[in-house]
């Protein structure tokens, strides 16, 4: 028999398995369930010869009683050393939302495609990833050196309770891992090589407060926002859109620096429903916006804070009684593997013997968990391949189709061969 035999013949363990992890719905938020399908996939493993751990991460943001961050790590050693290869996929799914007609978390089959809340992103991968490295070790029992899986938690919010936990901690160390696949469905004929960076901050305007009638009296914030804004328009914008990356990312319309204003608030909340009188008459003292600027790889992220803050200074020194506070919210600094780097290469031919086309080599215009790898791990042999179609994930009726999976579990198992056995 053939690896890809191997793995055909598997097609209905692949669906089952599928299946049986779209049905525990672990959901993030709040992270639901994490330890049923993290068990789930400890014993199925185990059963396969890994050795397992279960890793709750402690403290981490999200974590408590009722919704402990629990994550699973499988090592199956080889009869030499050699390098490890780690499939690194998390096993948390988005909210539901609106516009389903199947069951998101039945799991049915129809035709060539299998519904559900996280079939593509990501527990199609993760099957995909299990059923590849079980077909390549009991087609190649003397294999060397070491494969790992890891299904982790809230990747969806940040990943501080998954992959940065256990960066943290040593499992992504150069020492234990050498090549890092994450099966993110960016299509099986995709390699994607990192992610650009993200910068958030609240700024916010100050003013005075006084009567509505009487505005010269105080100092109004909103109009100071305003300012902001313009400058954003006239200067920043403009700016942004003459940067481009040499990174493949996909869409092309995330090859530019780019800025969301994720919120714009200014004055009295927001009247509750319970309140239908008129609002009271006062000039607003404060005003604050948060943004979400994302940023490229050739950019730096003090450049990036700093073009802000001359911006904010620049009105300072010009406008009368402008004062602001900035506050940053959070930084991911951006991730790209070299195109030369041993998994890439592997990846790629393993493509071109399964497939017979050549991959387009992409990027992701926001993060996944590459960043915590790269940056807490050290690693930077590390990529995102796996089946699914990106525009469908956190959509209603997301789906995953069979024949995906299995082409990608080949080209997994193939990516074994060249990196597990004797040359
Ligand atoms: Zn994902």
């Amino acid at each position: 028999m053939t690896l890809t035999d191997r793995i055909d013949a598997k097609r209905d363990d692949l669906i089952a398995l599928t299946q049986a992890l779209i049905r525990i719905p672990t959901l993030n938020p709040p992270g639901r369930h994490y330890h049923d399908i993290c068990a789930l996939l400890d014993a199925r493993l185990k059963a396969h010869g890994f050795e397992t751990e279960m890793i709750r991460a402690f403290g981490t943001p999200g974590d408590s009683a009722t919704y402990p961050r629990w994550n699973l790590v499988a090592r199956r050693s080889g009869k030499r050393p050699g390098d490890c290869v780690h499939f690194n996929s998390h096993h948390d799914v988005v909210e539901v939302g609106h516009g389903w007609t199947r069951d998101p978390f039945g799991a049915a089959v129809e035709g060539d495609k299998i519904y559900g809340r996280g079939a593509c992103d990501m527990k199609g991968g993760l099957a995909s990833s299990i059923i590849a490295a079980e077909a390549f070790i009991e087609e190649f029992p003397e294999f060397q050196g070491a494969i790992e899986i890891s299904a982790t938690a809230d990747e969806e919010s940040g990943g501080y309770g998954g992959v940065a936990y256990l960066a943290e901690k040593g499992y992504f160390s150069p020492q234990r891992v050498q090549h890092v696949i994450i099966p993110e469905p960016l299509n099986k004929d995709r390699i994607c090589l990192g992610h650009r960076g993200g910068w958030w901050a609240e700024i916010e305007t100050k003013g005075e407060i006084a009567h509505g009638c009487m505005p010269f009296l105080g100092d109004c914030a909103v109009r100071h926002m305003g300012a902001v804004l313009d400058r954003f328009e006239t200067d920043l914008y403009p700016a942004m859109a003459n940067r481009f990356t040499e990174m493949p990312v996909v869409p092309e319309g995330a090859r530019n620096s780019t800025m969301n204003i994720n919120s714009i608030h200014g004055g009295q909340a927001e009247q509750t429903a319970d309140y239908d009188g008129l609002p009271a008459h006062c000039v607003p003292d404060s005003c604050r916006i948060v943004i979400d600027r994302r940023f490229l790889v050739e950019e730096n992220v003090d450049d990036v804070r700093g073009e802000i803050v001359a911006l904010l200074e620049g009105l300072k020194a010009s406008r009368d009684r402008f004062d602001y506070e900035m506050r940053e919210l959070n930084v991911v600094l951006p991730s790209m593997t070299d195109r030369t780097a041993p998994v890439v290469e592997t990846v790629h031919a393993a493509i071109e013997a399964i497939l017979g086309v050549a991959p387009t080599y992409v990027a992701s215009p926001g993060s996944y968990d590459q960043k915590h790898i790269d940056r807490i791990g050290k690693l930077r042999n590390c990529i995102a391949y796996g089946p699914g179609e990106l525009e469908l994930a956190h959509k209603p009726d997301e789906w995953i189709g069979i024949t995906d999976m299995l082409d990608s579990a080949k080209v997994m198992g193939h990516a074994l061969e060249t990196l597990l056995l004797p040359a």
